[in-house]
């Protein structure tokens, strides 16, 4: 009944998963999915066999089902970051976009005392800072040694100097700690985003890989069913406006 030619094409069955009725051309056969997430649907479905046919849809889902299996297998449990990724992977949405834009609001919500730190930190850190500070330190021993500006108002062993020193060194410590602390929540931010990239990427090759196998033994069937037709035909049923071709060789 399936060797009907063009026929066939346009017949309907139906998907053995949600018993829908489907051009037969969309349908999957169950021969060609891989034994992996054929394994999976035996367990759902009652009448599975490799006869079945199998929607789009129920075998995106199914596939699905299987990589997370196999995400699970491999990594002992999934985290938040992988159901994220295999949601937007079943979505169809790209996770790329949608981490990127938690990374920008994430870097614009910062307060202004969180900025401050980052600037003061990053003008600790620099020649400037030193070279300035050195230049300063100079100014006050000179000024206070030599008695300039009213005599020294803090003479040789410079306490006041000292007192500053303390406080500013003690100041500066938590700042850079803060600011520190800021830059490895924007590291950790960037690691999960390119983990979740590396991770779809991973899911998409497989899944170009389930389909160009599914392909390849979809045209198989085809092809082998194509063939099956033309030998019946010579066998047989040969239409009566063939014969002369075979005189005039
Ligand atoms: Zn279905």
């Amino acid at each position: 009944m399936g060797r009907n030619g063009s026929a066939a094409r346009t017949r309907m069955e139906t998907c053995a998963v949600c018993g829908k009725l489907f051009p037969s051309g969309r349908l999957y056969h169950a021969s060609s999915i891989r034994p992996g997430i054929f394994e999976l649907i035996r367990q759902d479905v009652g009448g599975w066999s490799l006869d079945s046919r199998i929607c789009g849809p129920d075998l995106s889902q199914y596939r699905r089902r299987y990589v997370a299996d196999l995400l699970e297998q491999e990594r002992g449990e999934l985290s938040g970051l992988d159901r994220q990724v295999l949601e937007s992977f079943e979505k169809g949405v790209s996770s790329v976009h949608a981490s990127a834009a938690g990374l920008d609001k994430e870097l614009e919500g910062e307060t202004l005392g969180q900025r401050a730190a980052d600037r003061v930190a990053a003008f600790g850190g620099s020649w400037g800072f030193i070279i300035t500070f050195v230049v300063v330190l100079l100014c006050w021993m000179t000024i206070n040694v030599i008695g300039f500006l009213g005599g020294g108002f803090d003479p040789y062993p410079f306490i006041l100097l000292n007192l500053l020193l303390s406080c500013i060194a003690a100041l500066q410590a938590p700042v850079i700690m803060m600011s520190q602390r800021r830059q490895e929540e924007k590291d950790r931010i960037r690691a999960e985003n390119d983990y979740m990239i590396n991770l779809r990427a991973e899911l998409e090759i497989r899944q170009l890989h389930d389909m160009i196998e599914h392909q390849m033994a979809h045209q198989w069937e085809r092809l082998a069913e194509l063939q099956q037709i033309q030998i019946e035909l010579l066998e047989g049923h040969q239409p009566p406006t063939q014969p002369p071709a075979k005189n005039s060789s």
